[in-house]
C-alpha cells in the first residue's frame, strides 16, 4: 500500500513540499528528479498511465488538479466540467503520487492578469481554430505550473496531440528547463479514447462514438497500404464514416504534418513525406449532443502507426 500523497492548496505550500522532498531524496536510489502530471481532475486510466510513467522515471511524482478557467471559451463546459476530488485523491494514492497540488482559481489568478503566453503557428488549426484563446489559456497555466512546481519532466497524453505540439514549442522557444514527455493514448477495450468528458455521453451516444476510433483505424490502414492515396481522399473517407452516424456532428477532420501541424496538398499523395520519413496526424473533433470529443492518430510514414 502506498502512502497517501501530501496535498497542497497554495503555491507556497506546494513549493515547500517539493523543496523538502528534493532535499530528502537527494542521493537516494531513485533520485530527486520531479516528474509532473498536470490535469483537470476526474482522473481515469489515461491520467493513471501518465502518473505511472512519471513515477517510473523520477524519484518524486507531482500531480496537479486544476480546472483552468482561462482555457474555456464563454460557451464551453467550464461550469459543468466533472469534478471528484475524493476519487482523484484515491487514484493518486494508488499510483504512489508524492504531492498533489489542488489550487483554487483565486490562488492561481488572484489579480488582474496582464501576461499571456501565446504560441503561434501550431495553434492555427484544429482546436486552435475552433476554440479561440484555448491554447493561450493552456500555455499560460502550464507556464505558471512549471514555475511553481519546477519539474524536470512533464508528462502529457497524445490524446491532446496539438497540446503536446504547442507545449513542446513553448518550452523550446522560451528555453524552459523541463522535458515534455508525450505518452500514448489510453483507450477502452472497444476503442473509445478515455476522457473525463465521456461521462456526459448517453448510452446511445457512447455506442455511436466508437465511429471515431474505428474511422481513424481504417484511415491509418489506408495510409499504410495505399501508396497513391491523397489527403483529400483520407479526409473524405473519415468524414463519410462519421456522417453515417446520425448523432455525430463534425467540428473538424484534418490530416496535417506532425508536429508542425501544417496542411498538406489535398490532391497530392504522401510520397514526399514517405521518402523523408515524416509524420502526419489525422485529427478529429466531433460533437455528440453538447459533448465534444477529440481523437487522433499520429503516423510515422516509415513505421507502423503509433497511437491507434
Ligand atoms: P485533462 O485532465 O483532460 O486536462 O488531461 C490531463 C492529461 O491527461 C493531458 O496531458 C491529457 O492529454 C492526458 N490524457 C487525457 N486522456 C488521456 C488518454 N485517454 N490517454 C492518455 N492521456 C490522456
Amino acid at each position: 500500500m502506498n502512502a497517501s500523497p501530501q496535498i497542497a492548496r497554495t503555491i507556497a505550500e506546494v513549493r515547500g513540499l517539493i523543496e523538502r522532498l528534493r532535499a530528502e531524496r537527494a542521493g537516494g536510489e531513485s533520485g530527486n528528479e520531479v516528474g509532473f502530471v498536470p490535469t483537470m481532475g476526474y482522473l481515469h486510466e489515461g491520467h493513471a498511465s501518465l502518473l505511472r510513467r512519471a513515477r517510473r522515471e523520477n524519484g518524486i511524482t507531482a500531480l496537479s488538479i486544476f480546472v483552468n478557467p482561462i482555457q474555456f471559451g464563454p460557451n464551453e463546459d467550464l461550469e459543468r466540467y466533472p469534478r471528484s476530488e475524493e476519487a482523484d485523491l484515491e487514484l493518486a494514492a494508488r499510483e504512489g503520487v508524492d504531492v498533489v497540488f489542488l489550487p483554487s482559481a483565486q490562488e492561481m489568478y488572484p489579480a488582474q492578469r496582464r501576461t499571456t503566453v501565446a504560441v503561434t503557428g501550431v495553434t492555427e488549426r484544429l482546436c486552435g481554430a475552433s476554440r479561440p484563446g484555448h491554447f493561450d489559456g493552456v500555455a499560460t497555466v502550464v507556464s505558471k505550473l512549471f514555475n511553481i512546481v519546477k519539474p524536470d519532466k512533464a508528462y502529457f497524453g497524445a490524446k491532446d496531440a496539438q497540446q503536446v505540439a504547442v507545449l513542446q514549442k513553448m518550452v523550446s522557444d522560451l528555453n524552459m528547463d523541463v522535458r515534455i514527455v508525450p505518452c500514448p493514448i489510453v483507450r477502452e477495450a472497444d476503442g473509445l479514447a478515455l476522457s473525463s468528458r465521456n461521462v456526459y455521453l448517453s448510452e446511445e451516444q457512447r455506442r455511436e462514438a466508437l465511429v471515431l476510433s474505428r474511422s481513424l483505424r481504417e484511415a491509418s490502414a489506408r495510409i499504410e497500404s495505399e501508396a497513391e492515396v491523397t489527403p483529400e481522399q483520407i479526409v473524405a473517407g473519415v468524414t463519410g464514416s462519421i456522417q453515417a452516424s446520425p448523432l455525430a456532428q463534425i467540428d473538424y477532420v484534418e490530416l496535417l504534418t506532425f508536429p508542425e501541424l501544417q496542411p498538406l496538398d489535398p490532391k497530392r499523395d504522401l510520397s514526399d513525406l514517405r521518402d523523408s520519413g515524416g509524420s502526419v496526424i489525422l485529427a478529429l473533433a466531433v460533437k455528440f449532443g453538447s459533448t465534444r470529443l477529440i481523437d487522433n492518430a499520429i503516423l510515422n510514414l516509415k513505421e507502423a502507426p503509433l497511437h491507434v
